[in-house]
């Protein structure tokens, strides 16, 4: 079959790989309807993180082709979305709510692919209610990673009635944290960003309010526009130093920050931490928790998160559409296999 492997950073091939097959009874393989490139991707294809002959690919959607003699909860024929990370629904960790962190589990790889295999099928996949219409696809694979990412960072943020959030960084996560701001129902919603084209998508989601200034000035901005206290809610959806730390001091004293950016050499002053006074929460979203809910809202035509890919390829073409998200040509790129 064809796989898209990053070989180096900045080398991506779609090569004929071998096809996964069932390893574990606990296993199912999919047959991709469709995969996508993420924002975390871009930091080994960057040569920010090593890289060596990688399947690529952790957001998924497709049709059970094969299960293992344990799994339960799908079967060959049935159209599943699978969360990015890998969960066995059973431990301490997943039954308290956090099954991105499940004692048993792992991260996803290989979805940018025609097939792929998913461990512990039976607490990491979750089947839709049908075989859905194509126009639902995109969103059903935001569902995956992307819009359960963005939809932790808003939860661990407290968004709700009555709150004002600000939202850091304007990659499909940002956008993402703002529509499920607007769900979670916040009366303003602060986008920080500084391009046109993210800016119009931002609105489209849900944001209220635009700040163009980034790091002390950003912060200024959001204090401006709250009265001079800061927000209650903060989403961090970038990683880096700056980011973060213009997300801590955008909030309140009292206020929540959900750090979602996958956290690249950030590293938080213990005296601004302790000046602040701030709830922080966040790491890998435990999306699997969100996806009956997501999926329900997406069939239901209640949100339409898809809106986030501005660029389709089919698979052969991954190499250009890397090409495209490194250089800000694309917010998110979904390929076809
Ligand atoms: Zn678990």
């Amino acid at each position: 079959m064809r796989g898209v492997v990053m070989e180096s950073a900045g080398d991506v091939r779609v090569e004929d790989v071998d096809s996964p097959r069932i390893e574990r009874p606990t296993d199912a393989i999919i047959k991709l309807t469709a995969a996508c490139i993420c924002g975390s991707d871009l930091w080994p294809y960057r040569g920010a993180q090593p890289v060596d002959h990688q399947s690529m690919g952790h957001e998924y959607v497709g049709v059970v082709s094969e299960v293992g003699a344990d799994v339960q909860s799908v079967k060959p024929g049935d159209f599943v979305v699978g969360s990015f990370c890998i969960s066995d629904g059973t431990c301490e960790i997943c039954k308290d709510g956090y099954p991105s962190r499940c004692v048993n589990g792992g991260f996803m790889s290989g979805a940018q692919a025609e097939y792929a295999r998913v461990p512990l099928a039976d607490g990491t996949l979750v089947k839709t209610p049908g075989v859905p219409d194509d126009s639902l696809v995109p969103s059903l694979l935001a569902a995956s990673d992307v819009l359960g990412t963005g939809w932790f960072g808003a939860v661990a943020a407290h968004a709700g009635p009555g709150k004002t959030v600000a939202v850091v960084g304007d990659g499909a996560v940002g956008l993402m944290a703002i529509l499920a701001a607007k769900q979670l129902g916040a009366s303003r919603i602060i986008a920080m960003s500084r391009h046109a084209s993210r800016q119009k998508l931002a609105r489209e989601f849900g944001a209220t309010d635009i700040v163009e200034e980034r790091g002390d000035a950003g912060v200024q901005a959001v204090k401006k526009l709250t009265d001079g206290y800061g927000a209650h809610s903060i989403v961090e959806a970038v990683g880096l130093q700056e980011s973060m730390m213009q997300a801590i001091h955008s909030a309140r004293s009292g206020g929540y920050v959900g750090f979602v950016g996958v956290s690249h050499g950030v590293s938080i002053p213990g005296s601004d931490l302790f000046a602040k006074e701030v709830h922080l929460m966040g790491g890998p979203a435990p999306v699997r928790l969100f996806l009956p809910n997501l999926i329900r809202l997406i069939w239901e035509h209640k949100i339409d998160p898809g809106k986030v890919f501005d660029l389709t390829l089919p698979l052969d073409k991954a190499a250009e559409g890397y090409k495209a998200m490194d250089e800000r040509k694309a917010i998110k790129v979904l390929l076809r296999p």
